[in-house]
């Protein structure tokens, strides 16, 4: 039986049940597929309802204020998803009305749909025979074909690609993808791959010559930033506090956050010099300090964010680094500005 036969009947006994699986809606596949890049399916699936309930379509999607659809991704991270799948919705509403590119190549021009996005777009909704490559493929492949090139290096893509393109059914790609990736995670899992439940194992090169934990081959991890945040969350005598939207090109754009102190080295609270080193940045010697919250850790892929957050009453009258780019808003309404899930701990220890 061909390999592409093997995986499809493999996947027809086996599958899960996924509510995108279900259709053919390119706006509901590019949904579905943006939601689970970096994200696990149960955590994932709660958002997929919860857009689906709130933006039925793209239209209600590129009328809706980005600081809403921002608020509704709040928790899931790489905000960055968030805000490309309102400016691609834009985008597809004023360039194309409102219909999906039907095609690979048009899809990838699109604002934060990348090739595996392209291909699982192309394929599911359109039949298009475009092989999806994600993380549970490449380990699928470099093991079934005992591929030596690096993961994430473009020689490995490029040989999976290849192998792909010779092996999918041009009579059925969409669900030819969503056999490969069920069976890199479901079967050929990280840990003890169940060889013995795979479809496959028979044409199997690492399975033969029992090397399965050699592959994929890993390059070494980019080292990881230690960053020490003191969050300030200022109340003044009105019950109002401080927010900003960040606008850096560092992490959490569009989100907003209280004044920071960012320093070298943990904050220490309990020190002599923690009360001075609010009255520096905060240019006054009229504060008091309500609470101190944490310490939090927060992992971000390459970076530990090591944070406390401190309650202080004070007036705002009093200059303080980027000051003009701080909004005065009632302490109640927080909730209604998005926010990192850092800062929403926070919050919720307040
Ligand atoms: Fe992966 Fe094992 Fe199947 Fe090979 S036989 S593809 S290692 S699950």
């Amino acid at each position: 039986m061909s390999f592409a036969n093997s995986i499809i009947m493999w996947y027809q006994l086996h599958k899960r049940d996924l509510p995108w699986r279900n259709t053919r809606n390119p706006y509901e596949i590019w949904l579905s597929e943006i939601i689970l890049q970096q994200t696990r399916v149960e955590q994932g699936m709660p958002y997929y309802y919860r857009f689906l309930e709130n933006y039925p379509d793209i239209f209600h999607l590129a009328k809706a204020p980005l600081q809403d659809v921002l608020k509704l991704w709040q928790g899931l991270g790489y905000y960055s998803r968030a805000r490309n799948l309102h400016e691609t919705a834009i985008q597809i509403v004023n360039r194309y009305n409102g219909h999906f590119p039907d095609h690979y190549e048009a899809l990838i021009t699109l604002k934060g749909i990348g090739a595996y996005t392209a291909a699982a777009i192309a394929s599911l909704a359109f039949n298009q025979s475009c092989p999806v490559i994600d993380g549970n493929v490449i380990r699928f492949i470099s093991r079934y074909l005992s591929l030596s090139a690096p993961t994430n290096s473009p020689a490995l893509k490029e040989q999976i690609h290849s192998f792909l393109r010779q092996e999918i059914d041009p009579s059925a790609p969409g669900i030819f993808n969503q056999a490969l990736m069920e069976i890199g995670s479901l079967v050929c899992k990280p840990r003890n791959p169940e060889c013995t439940q795979c479809p496959v194992a028979a044409g199997c090169s690492a399975f033969r010559n029992n090397t399965r934990e050699q592959f994929p081959v890993k390059i070494p991890r980019e080292k990881v930033k230690n960053r020490y945040f003191t969050y300030l969350i200022l109340r003044n005598a009105g019950n109002e506090t401080l927010l900003r939207k960040r606008t850096a090109t560092d992490i959490w754009k569009g989100l907003y956050d209280f004044p920071l102190i960012e320093t070298s080295t943990p904050p220490d609270p309990g020190s002599k010099e923690f009360p001075e080193i609010l009255h520096a940045f905060l240019n006054t010697h009229t504060l008091h300090i309500r609470s101190i919250h944490g310490p939090y850790l927060h992992l971000l892929s390459h970076q530990k964010i090591h944070c406390i957050g401190v309650q202080i009453d004070c007036t705002f009258e009093q200059s303080f680094p980027e000051k003009d780019t701080f909004t005065r808003i009632p302490f109640e309404k927080i909730h209604e500005y998005p926010v990192s899930r850092l800062v929403e701990k926070i919050l919720t220890d307040l």
